[in-house]
């Protein structure tokens, strides 16, 4: 059976995208090779899902081509993100503009959008996976390789009794698709365990798309430059300077976690995609850290000083507990030894404290990673309808294009409004079940 409209992935954009169609009165099918669809959308937001935000500026989005990013918008933005989800039952709760379903589990927006993909009749055929898709005279053959699951029962649970139920794969088999319309919904490589597995970025090239180069985005930093073994589990506000090859690119503020490996922590993710980028161009990346942002340079100058001549009976070590984490007074006392109060020292150690400098020589990898940076060029698309203007009826949508937001719930803003836009001009274009 020639099927209408084929979405390859049912993650986030996968799912609205197949639901747009369906609305439309379209016979839509999700191809998804996990055992479910929807298994990253479960683990965003710490398990809550921040699934969009009231704050939206084009500042909170990167791409190549940011304009088209801002036209997507225009088209559907976060206020039709939360109208769309409300219509399906979700109450939005916000945060400090953050949203968040009412009932702070992402499992909520799973659920909505699988009775609404059961209430439209979209076809869901789960453990199949996308291999090859080939443009014919009629639209696409799509071949899958269908993973046949046998539920075993494993080891027993945490020494309980109940054992715990596992799916072993016991064999495979080729199965083949026409469909007048594709849309390509497989997400990057983010996280690889949730279902992304980077197979969007092949199968686009084997059609002959353009790739701006994927680097993990969202993503813990390694670094050298300190005792980090030492400071490990530390965490404290900090401002963090991010420089590629001496010119700032980037500054954040906010809880910063210190790693044995480097840094971590929602400023460090938000800085990480310039890192990957410069660091995957070759580019050398240093991060300031200023330990102690709520105070200018030379007023800590004055108060360390200040603090030495009070306690002259106090170690250098001892004279700064209290005015910061006590792991990192041995950092960042670490070659200075018998500071002198009258001389210059304690300038040198309020710059050291201000703009404590470590070079970043990798990020974590894919599997850490929230999200990509980079991916399908969007120049390649014939506009907000997602549709490639090399083939006609294939779309392309979410995370896989290339374009990645900041933390805060700009990336499923993304794949949602990108997976309504590409659904609801899939589904029209049809005539229907001819
Ligand atoms: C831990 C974590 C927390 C996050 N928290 C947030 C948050 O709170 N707010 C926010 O905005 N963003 C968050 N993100 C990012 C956000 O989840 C993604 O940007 C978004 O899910 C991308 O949507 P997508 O549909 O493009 O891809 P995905 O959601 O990754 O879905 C792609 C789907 O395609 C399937 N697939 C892939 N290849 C194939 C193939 N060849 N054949 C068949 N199926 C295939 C996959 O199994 C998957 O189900 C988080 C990400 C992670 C990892």
């Amino acid at each position: 059976m020639k099927r209408e409209v084929i979405v390859v992935g049912g993650g986030a954009a996968g799912m609205v995208a197949a639901i747009a169609a369906a609305s439309e009165g379209a016979r839509v099918t999700i191809l998804e090779h996990k055992e479910k669809v929807g298994k990253k959308i479960l683990a965003t937001g710490n398990g809550k899902c921040n699934y969009t935000n009231l704050y939206q500026s084009m500042e909170c989005y990167r791409s190549e081509n940011l304009p088209f990013v801002q036209e997507v918008f225009s088209h559907f933005n976060e206020k039709d993100t939360i109208a769309f989800f409300q219509k399906l039952g979700i109450v939005p709760k916000a945060k400090n503009g953050y949203l968040y379903p009412g009932s702070e589990q992402a499992s909520s927006i799973v659920d909505v959008l699988t009775m609404e993909l059961k209430h439209l009749k979209v076809e869901v055929r789960c453990n199949e996976d996308v291999t090859k898709i080939i443009p014919t005279k009629e639209g696409y053959h799509i071949q899958t390789l269908v993973r046949v699951l046998e539920t075993r029962s494993g080891a027993k649970q945490n020494g309980k009794n109940k054992k715990k139920e596992k799916a072993i794969e016991v064999d495979s088999y080729v199965a083949e698709y026409d469909a007048k319309k594709v849309i390509i919904a497989t997400g990057g490589r983010a996280s690889e365990k949730l279902g992304s597995n980077g197979s969007g970025y092949r199968l686009l090239k084997e059609m002959g798309y353009g790739l701006v180069p994927v680097v993990p985005a969202l993503v813990q930093l390694k670094a050298k430059g300190a005792d980090f073994e030492q400071v490990a589990g530390v965490r404290c506000d900090a401002n963090i300077t991010l420089l590629v090859d001496g010119e700032k690119v980037a500054q954040e503020e906010g809880e910063l976690q210190l790693t044995n490996y480097g840094v971590s922590g929602i400023p460090v993710f938000q800085v990480s995609r310039y890192a990957a980028k410069a660091l995957y161009d070759q580019k050398k990346v240093t991060m300031e850290i200023d330990f102690l942002p709520q105070f200018g340079l030379d007023e800590l100058g004055a108060l360390l000083c200040q603090r030495y001549q009070e306690s002259s009976y106090k170690t250098d070590h001892e004279v700064l507990i209290g005015l910061m984490n006590d792991k990192l007074i041995t950092l960042l006392l670490n070659k200075a030894k018998n500071i002198d109060p009258y001389g210059t020292d304690c300038k040198r150690l309020a710059k050291r404290m201000k703009q404590f400098t470590i070079e970043i020589t990798d990020t974590n990898g894919f599997d850490n990673a929230q999200i990509c940076a980079g991916g399908m060029d969007t120049t390649e698309l014939a506009g907000v309808t997602m549709e490639s203007k090399k083939h006609s009826g294939f779309y392309i949508v979410g995370e896989v294009l290339d374009v990645d937001g900041i933390c805060g719930g700009y990336n499923l803003q993304w794949a949602w409004a990108t997976g309504y836009l590409a659904g609801k001009a899939a589904g029209k274009k049809l005539k229907l079940h001819e």
